[in-house]
């Protein structure tokens, strides 16, 4: 196999270095998408597709080879290479790439799991999870509202731990006091009724069409009615936890059927909502004997 010896986006004439305009545009793309958002990876993915030659008959690109490209100085004229990229453009490139963490660690996917379903108590926007932070990670929400504790995965995954054997232990902890529940139409159901009855008043509207409005929006109504849906997911929901055994690891399966969103509580504690809505902290005090 032979490597390539003059960088990509170069060629040798007369014994200096110049443009080679064909590759130099693909740098540049490289680049643009990457201060645009895209990552190494979907970069090199895109090239790939598209057929574009990096070397003779390779073809293939890969994350790391993009990782290379953007990190190399020569692309924005250092050692005496005529300049592809603007200085701005490199550094706009390599501060996004130092951002990220210089790697592009993908994270695993129990953490990608629970900080989709993590949210600050106080705002509400999904928590943030700062890959390094004096050499830890740290997860922290995104407007600002502060927490006493620090929270690291340990600290979270320790107390989703907690919660889940306390549910384990008394699965009692999931049954809801559904006296006061009543039906009563979401913003969405609210919305929804308006379009249809805004799209009833036009003319010619097909009935496929607003058929399709109504079907959706009843199913949304039957969301709104938390009783006897409500109660069947609760049994379900408290057989599922009871028959467990005790709970030494997060499971990604279990956590993604049965919990609905995580709430991290000023003082650091977590409030697990269930799927049934039922809410359990980390706290042990409040524990009724069952
Ligand atoms: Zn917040």
């Amino acid at each position: 196999m032979s490597l390539r010896t003059i960088l990509y986006g170069y060629e040798v004439k007369n014994g200096q270095y110049l443009v080679f305009e064909s590759e130099a545009k693909v740098v540049r793309d490289i680049f643009a998408d990457y201060i645009g958002g895209k990552s190494l990876k979907a970069i090199a993915a895109e090239l790939t597709a598209q057929g574009i030659i990096y070397y003779l008959d390779k073809s293939v690109w890969t994350k790391n080879l993009i990782s290379r490209i953007i990190a190399n100085p020569k692309y924005a004229g250092a050692d005496g290479y005529p300049a592809i990229i603007s200085l701005t453009d490199f550094e706009l490139a390599n501060k996004r790439k130092s951002d990220m963490g210089g790697t592009q660690t993908e994270l695993p996917e129990i953490t990608t799991l629970i900080k989709s379903k993590l949210v600050c108590s106080c705002c509400g926007q999904n928590m943030g999870r700062r890959n390094k932070w004096r050499s830890r990670e740290k997860w922290l929400c995104p407007s600002g509202c502060k927490v006493d504790a620090y929270l690291g995965d340990r600290e979270i995954f320790t107390a989703l731990l907690i919660i889940l054997n306390r549910v384990r232990n008394n699965p009692e902890l999931l049954r809801l006091n559904t006296s006061n529940i009543e039906y009563s139409p979401s913003m969405e159901v609210i919305r929804q009724n308006k379009e249809i009855e805004r799209v009833k008043e036009q003319t010619g509207v097909e009935f496929g069409v607003l058929s399709k409005m109504i079907l959706k929006c009843v199913e949304h109504k039957y969301e709104c009615c938390p009783l006897d849906r409500g109660r069947a997911m609760t049994e379900a929901l408290m057989d599922k936890y009871r028959n467990l055994p005790i709970i030494t690891e997060l499971d990604v399966t279990l956590i993604r059927e049965t919990v609905q969103k995580i709430a991290v509580n000023r003082d650091g504690t977590l409030t697990v909502t269930f799927i049934n809505h039922a809410e359990v902290t980390n706290i042990e005090t409040e524990d009724k004997t069952a």
